[in-house]
């Protein structure tokens, strides 16, 4: 895509930062991933636009403006481990792994995650590792985390990822019915969780044991 640099820095400034994201890495990531490449080449000259976009199976890579405010919400400094539920295309992943020391990321369809792992791979960002499986469970193997996030609607927040949150960690979740969702932060602190309600969105379905049936 000619001049995607530049399509990137209108996209965060006009989107993004108008908006009221502030975090400067988050603004500073998201002017770098390039987001065209995680579509296919048919849509690549929508990327930069303010809307979802189909990804198959059913999918969408998000709105960039909700990219960016799930992932400020998150606090990272660059140390963190974190968690994604839904990798789809791969383009959170990557935003993550500017921003965080490592990025697990799980996603229900192979396709869908082979897809993602090649992308991640031939841009390098070796600082991910995509597994198929039902995200709604977590990875307790690697757990805790400071940061989980995820991309697909839930009618319940999924316990597994609040026990697999570190004191101290967050986890940002789209909560609701199949139409729409609230965002929901949850923090773990010593002595449990603080929940901020962080205004309505609108997800794919998570489909698994914590989120809705097929
Ligand atoms: N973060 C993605 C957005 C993908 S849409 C991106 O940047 O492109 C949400 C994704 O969650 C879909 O790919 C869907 O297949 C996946 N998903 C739904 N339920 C899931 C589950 N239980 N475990 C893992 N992935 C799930």
């Amino acid at each position: 895509m000619k001049n995607s640099q530049r399509a990137r820095d209108r996209m965060v400034e006009t989107q993004v930062a108008a908006r009221g994201v502030h975090d400067q890495r988050v603004l500073e990531a998201m002017r770098k991933v390039p987001r065209h490449l995680f579509v296919d080449e048919a849509l690549q000259d929508q990327a930069y636009n303010d809307h979802p976009l189909p990804i198959g199976e059913k999918q969408t890579i998000s709105q960039p403006y909700i990219v960016a405010l799930m992932t400020q919400s998150l606090e990272l400094a660059g140390n963190e481990k974190v968690l994604e539920i839904g990798t789809g295309s791969g383009y959170q992943t990557a935003v993550l792994a500017e921003l965080a020391d490592r990025v697990y990321s799980i996603e229900r369809y192979p396709a869908l995650a082979q897809r993602a792992k090649g992308t991640l791979q031939r841009l390098g960002y070796n600082n991910t590792v995509v597994r198929v499986g039902d995200g709604s469970l977590g990875w307790p193997d690697d757990a805790p985390f400071e940061g989980i996030i995820v991309t697909a609607g839930t009618p319940k927040i999924p316990q597994p990822l609040v026990d697999q949150l570190a004191v101290s960690g967050r986890l940002v979740v789209p909560v609701g019915d199949r139409y729409s969702q609230e965002l929901i932060l949850v923090r773990r602190v010593a002595e449990g969780i603080t929940k901020t309600n962080m205004g309505g969105v609108r997800f794919v379905d998570l489909i698994g044991t914590w989120g809705w049936k097929e």
